[in-house]
Parts: structure tokens; C-alpha cells; sequence
């Protein structure tokens, strides 16, 4: 019985500690006492326990990083009843949002609007000549993703989750230090941390990106003039929807690849569909 009371204490070192006490207070009252003695000392220590953290604590849960990991954590967080901050030190709804999944599907589905009209007559449709307006192309990618992050903003808001501008650092002892765009630093205190800090792009060792002739994909969504050719060095899903992207609005594109399929993490029929289909003729 003691045992299932105390379920976090069920060293041997405890147990017979615990046996031999029994054992030799025969007496029961005594024993109750002693029992009664455990529990009341528990009881006060984690009555204690809980004062202290939430006297204690800024938040019950911060997270850090907006994106998709992060804010949807958040929202359940406080859905849930628990005090919520999020920590973002860029553009709210994280890289998705703002320059991953949305913006590239937005180029996408200008790419495929032009591609409509360009064979509009395959499909009785007389449109006259399309022309694809690349800067405004990327404006409008751009304002899609802004109203996104404007989006995830106002969910924030609507769940009283709290929204804390700047870059975290995790620090002992359940701290969060925050540095803000002026250099100060604040620090907030949680009894739950989520580190949802998402990934880095990495650079190839002999090509450094110079943000101008060797470019990231954040670079490549926000281009002031449409280039005339361009080589892709990698065909995984982001590589390849870059060279379709550019190809289909008229850009020279050639894609490089390591490995023998493009795309090479989907199945083989995927992989040789897709490379059919990028080497065909418009
Ligand atoms: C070009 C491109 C296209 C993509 N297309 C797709 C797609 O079509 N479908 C798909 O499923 N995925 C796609 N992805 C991948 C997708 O963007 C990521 O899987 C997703 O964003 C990961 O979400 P996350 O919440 O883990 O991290 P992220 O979205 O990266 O968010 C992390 C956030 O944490 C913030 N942060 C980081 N460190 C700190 C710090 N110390 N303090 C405060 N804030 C910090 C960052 O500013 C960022 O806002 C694409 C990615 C790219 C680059």
C-alpha cells in the first residue's frame, strides 16, 4: 500500500528502509502515524512545489519559433488553458509561411495560370498572347505569404497567446533569454519549453552563396528581373519546383543532380515521370 502511494520512490534502498520501520513499530497506531507523517510531508512539498512555480513562472508553456511546428503547439497549449508565449525572431508562421511552402506554390500556381493561356487554343480557347510578368509574379507570391503570416498573427491574438519579438536562448533553470532588434535582453521563465527552431539550408563547401550569381531559396522567390538561364544544383522537391517554376516562364533552366533519379527520395516511377515530363518540349 505504501508502495502505490509512493510509486516514484521504489528504490529497494527505500523499500526496506521503509520495511524495517514497519516491522518494528508493531504497534498500528504508530504505524499509521508514520504513514500519515509520509503523506502529510508529501503532500505539503508538492503544495509548496506548486506555489513556487507558478509564483515563479512567467509562462506554463514557451515556445520558440512560429512556424508551423511552433505555433500550432502553441495554439493547443492555450486551447488547453495553459499560459502561452511564442518567441519569433523573424516573420511569424515561420519559414513556411513566409518563404518555404506558401510563396513557392503561389510562383507555382502563376507558372501554371500562364501555361493555361500558353495552350489555351488546346483547349478551344482563344487568349491572345500570354506574357508573363515576372516582378509581378513575385509580388503577388510575396503577398500571399504576408497575409498568411498576418493570419497566424491573428490566431495568436485570438488564443491570448503572447508574442515575443526577438532571437531565444535557452539558459539554465528553465529560462528563456530573449534579445531584442535594439540588443536588450529580457528573460522569461516557463515550466514547459518547445524548441520548434525548424532548419538551415546548407551551402556546398566550394559554392558560397553571394546572394547575387550563386543564390539561396529565398533569393530565388524575390528575383528583380527574370533570368535568362540558371542552373539548379539539387533536384529534391524545392530544386525541382525552382526549375519548373523558371523553365515554364521561360528561363533556360538546367537542373544538376548527384544522384541517378531526380527527385530522389520519391519512388523511381515518380523520379522518371517527372524527368519525362521536365525534358519534354513545351
Ligand atoms: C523553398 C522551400 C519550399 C518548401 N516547400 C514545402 C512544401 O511545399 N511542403 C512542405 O511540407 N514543406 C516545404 N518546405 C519545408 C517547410 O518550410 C518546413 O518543413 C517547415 O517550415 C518546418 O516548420 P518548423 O515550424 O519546424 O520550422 P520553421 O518554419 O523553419 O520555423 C522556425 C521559426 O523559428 C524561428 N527561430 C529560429 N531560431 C530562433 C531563435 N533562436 N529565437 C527565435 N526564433 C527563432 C525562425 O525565425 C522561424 O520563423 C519548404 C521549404 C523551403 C525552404
Amino acid at each position: 500500500m505504501i508502495f502505490e502511494l509512493f510509486p516514484y520512490r521504489r528504490s529497494n534502498k527505500y523499500k526496506s528502509y521503509l520495511s524495517k520501520k514497519l516491522i518494528s513499530c508493531w504497534d498500528v497506531e504508530i504505524q499509521g502515524k508514520i504513514i500519515a507523517g509520509l503523506l502529510e510531508q508529501q503532500a505539503a512539498f508538492s503544495y509548496l512545489r506548486g506555489l513556487f512555480k507558478t509564483e515563479k513562472m512567467n509562462f506554463d508553456v514557451l515556445v520558440i519559433g512560429s512556424g508551423p511546428g511552433g505555433y500550432v503547439a502553441a495554439i493547443r497549449a492555450a486551447q488547453l488553458g495553459l499560459k502561452t508565449a511564442v518567441v519569433e525572431r523573424a516573420e511569424v508562421g515561420g519559414i513556411c509561411l513566409n518563404w518555404g511552402c506558401i510563396p513557392t506554390k503561389a510562383l507555382l500556381k502563376s507558372s501554371q495560370v500562364f501555361q493555361y493561356i500558353q495552350h489555351a487554343t488546346d483547349y478551344g480557347v482563344s487568349a491572345g498572347d500570354a506574357k508573363a510578368d515576372f516582378p509581378a509574379m513575385v509580388k503577388r507570391s510575396r503577398d500571399v505569404a504576408e497575409t498568411m503570416s498576418k493570419g497566424v498573427n491573428f490566431l495568436l491574438k485570438k488564443n491570448k497567446i503572447e508574442l515575443i519579438r526577438g532571437t531565444a536562448k535557452v539558459r539554465p533553470g528553465r529560462t528563456v533569454e530573449v534579445t531584442d532588434e535594439k540588443g536588450e535582453v529580457a528573460t522569461y521563465t516557463a515550466s514547459h519549453i518547445i524548441i520548434a527552431t525548424g532548419a538551415r539550408s546548407r551551402e556546398l563547401p566550394n559554392i558560397r552563396q553571394d546572394g547575387k550569381k550563386i543564390i539561396g531559396y529565398r533569393e530565388a522567390m524575390t528575383l528583380g528581373k527574370q533570368p535568362e538561364s540558371m542552373v539548379v544544383i539539387g533536384s529534391g522537391a524545392i530544386g525541382s519546383e525552382f526549375a519548373y517554376f523558371y523553365q515554364s516562364i521561360g528561363t533556360k533552366v538546367t537542373l544538376i543532380e548527384v544522384l541517378p533519379n531526380i527527385v530522389p527520395i520519391e519512388d523511381e516511377e515518380v523520379s522518371k515521370t517527372l524527368e519525362r515530363s521536365f525534358r519534354k518540349p513545351e
